[in-house]
């Protein structure tokens, strides 16, 4: 069995659930993995039992390339599973356990094509990292360590694996999560005139926003910006007015939008709605993450296509996907291009019987390591 599979079996045996995540043991396997055949390693603490890992090898100039994956999975869910999640079992081919696609296997795809690069004596013009992040399924806060530990400073590319089959999204949508709290008066039910009715505020910014005009430049590869009113929560009883009322809502974004100004046009809008019914409002921002587009002409796209061509016999699809990656928080501060490449079915994403193709996870060892040797190989 090739080494890919055994380090994905490896890492699914981990419970890396978050959360808690507790994703600790599992970097410290694949440290010793890297460590033990002389690639230079290293922790970033950012909780008890949470590291990211960073595993370099070093080349000559700027210009890295960062392959990134996350090490935490959700958790199994409250349906039966035909195998235990955590086992890591192989039949017929496919690999199965929770974090099979999403994404252990590309976490281990990854490393095994910097370890084969570095066994094959390969002297890249500018570093070739594995940088593994904690906490990506709860808030991103491994990224968001990473980003700020300046550890993959002159990065021009990035490569996500999370699971497309092995095709290539080179866009994503930016996720904006708002939750808007409305104070108001309460009163007696039967004397609604005597209070400010949360509720009643929060129902017409519901009505206004569906319709809100945010600009937006449509995108070639993402399309629209959308917005969908998910959460909402108010009132006590029957007969009091309602003094509190929130309500929670996801913004999926088209490059372009700023958050900043969305929210200054949506405290424009609750102003306005302020003047007939003077609650107090609060925002708090559950996610920020930014949309992001690499050209599909870059040189890291192009690599992607030709590596997957020539593994693969087949031409790959090149499109944008409205979910946000680790990579909307590292790729925007290092100026570099991303893309989204990795084995597993999308439709594995938390499923119960999660799994990969194990010929998937050998085709991914070795579409990285010619996207490293393109990009990195003069
Ligand atoms: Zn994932």
């Amino acid at each position: 069995m090739s080494r890919v599979i055994d380090l994905t079996r490896e890492l699914v045996r981990f419970n890396t659930v978050n959360p808690p995540g507790d994703e600790e043991a599992a970097m410290r396997h694949l440290g010793g993995y890297f460590a033990d055949r002389g690639i230079a390693v290293e922790y970033q603490p950012l909780a008890p039992n949470r590291v990211n890992l960073v595993a370099r090898l070093h080349g000559r100039g700027d210009g890295h390339l960062v392959l990134c994956g996350h090490m935490d999975v959700v958790h199994p869910g409250t349906s039966e599973w035909e195998h235990d999640p955590f086992a890591a079992d192989i039949v017929n081919g496919t690999l199965i356990g929770r974090g099979a696609t999403d994404m252990k296997g590309g976490v281990a795809a990854m490393a095994q094509s910097l370890v084969e690069l570095a066994e094959s004596g390969f002297e890249p013009s500018a570093d070739l990292v594995v940088a593994i992040t904690c906490g990506e399924e709860v808030d991103m806060a491994g990224a968001r360590l990473l980003d700020a530990s300046q550890a993959l400073e002159g990065t021009h590319n990035v490569v996500i694996g999370e699971p497309t089959g092995l095709d290539i999204f080179c866009a994503e949508k930016g996720v904006f999560w708002p939750k808007i709290t409305a104070r108001g008066r309460t009163s007696h039910g039967a004397m609604p005139h005597l209070g400010v009715n949360a509720i009643v505020f929060v129902s017409r910014l519901i009505g206004r926003l569906e319709e809100y005009p945010f600009p937006f430049e449509r995108s070639r590869t993402l399309g629209d910006p959308t917005l969908s009113v998910n959460v909402i929560s108010g009132g006590v009883k029957t007969n009091v007015v309602a003094d509190r009322c929130s309500v929670e809502f996801d913004m999926r974004l088209v490059p372009g939008q700023k958050t900043d100004d969305i929210l200054a046009q949506l405290n424009a809008l609750m102003d306005e709605l302020r003047a007939e019914i003077p609650v107090e409002v609060t925002v708090d921002i559950l996610q920020d993450a930014p949309a992001l587009e690499s050209p599909p002409d870059s040189r890291l796209v192009l690599a992607a296509v030709a590596a997957v061509r020539e593994r693969c016999g087949r031409q790959p699809a090149v499109g944008g996907v409205s979910y946000a990656t680790d990579g909307a928080l590292i790729a925007p501060s290092l100026g570099a291009d991303m893309i989204i490449c990795g084995p597993g079915g999308v439709d594995q994403l938390h499923q119960p019987n999660e799994y990969v193709e194990v010929s998937q996870l050998e085709d991914a060892v070795e579409v990285y390591k010619a996207i490293a040797l393109t990009l990195l190989g003069e």
